[in-house]
């Protein structure tokens, strides 16, 4: 199935809130990296964040599961609020999945034994049910053929697919994507986006940075657009692309359409 040349929003219901950040800021020494950063995301949203580079895209979605800590203002994922030396923190982080740029497999282990890895090792699944769950999801990104086969002998689109399945193998709530086709040979972003509109469909709330505008308008409900560490416009496919209203995001979307 390829969907991602199709262009018409996909409709769908949203839940109860999820993830709220209010008022968060953040620093790397001196340098103000986020800035009042307010965003709300319920169960069942898609959120595509765009902007340019070194705008804090990364690092607004690695605060939401601690990879990056936060200096005030307050972060609250699924119930829990984040603040520094967290004792709950690794059951937050459980619940949500996160597919980088560079696909980060695991070298020395077989896709398979990527996607069995972490629910065996910390879900505490048998080997049995943990290889079971991988083929279903290997099958859900279309390569169950590839489950013996080591990174290295896999396309970038095809390793990109592995880690989203090794990702849903823990069962998330709620998937996070930075750039996730940025380091592919453009022939493979495609497949990688179909398994990734599949996911929308399938009920999945996403927070996906990315300047797949294609993508953007087929599944996001929102577009969230930050220039130096602020969130500086947010709407609707429609509205963010057909009627911007900062004049920062017109500049951003004239280079980038
Ligand atoms: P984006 O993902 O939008 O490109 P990032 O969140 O990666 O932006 O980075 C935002 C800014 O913070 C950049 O100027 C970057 O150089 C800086 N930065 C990112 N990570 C660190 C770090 N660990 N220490 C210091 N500065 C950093
Ligand atoms: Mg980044």
């Amino acid at each position: 199935m390829t969907t991602s040349d199709e262009t018409a929003p996909i409709p769908h219901a949203l839940g109860d809130v999820v993830i709220t950040m209010r008022q968060v800021n953040k620093w790397y020494g001196s340098f103000h990296v986020l800035r009042d950063i307010d965003l709300s995301v319920r169960r069942g949203e898609r959120i595509v964040i765009c902007g340019p580079s070194g705008s804090g895209k990364s690092t607004l979605i690695r605060c939401l599961n601690q990879l990056e800590a936060h200096q005030s203002g307050d972060i609250t994922v699924d119930g829990v609020a984040l603040v520094p030396g967290l004792a709950g923190i690794e059951s937050v982080r459980r619940e949500i999945g996160m597919v980088f740029q560079r696909f980060n497999l695991f070298p020395h282990l077989t896709a398979l034994e990527n996607c069995t890895l972490a629910p065996m090792k910390v879900r505490g699944l048998s080997r049995a049910e943990a290889e079971a769950a991988a083929r279903t999801y290997l099958e859900r990104v279309h390569i169950p053929e590839q489950a013996g086969k080591y990174p290295v002998q896999l396309s970038g689109g095809q390793q990109q697919r592995v880690a989203i399945a090794r990702s849903l193998c823990m069962n998330p709530k709620i998937m996070l994507f930075d750039e996730p086709t940025s380091a592919l040979d453009p022939e493979m972003v495609n497949e990688v986006l179909d398994v990734m509109i599949e996911l929308a469909l399938s009920g999945m709330t996403m927070l996906v940075v990315t300047h797949e505008m294609g993508f953007a308008r087929r599944v996001a409900d929102r577009v969230v657009f930050m220039d130096q560490g602020e969130i500086v416009e947010q709407a609707p496919p429609a509205a963010f692309f057909g009627e911007p209203r900062n004049e920062r995001t017109q500049r951003f979307l004239g280079q980038i359409l």
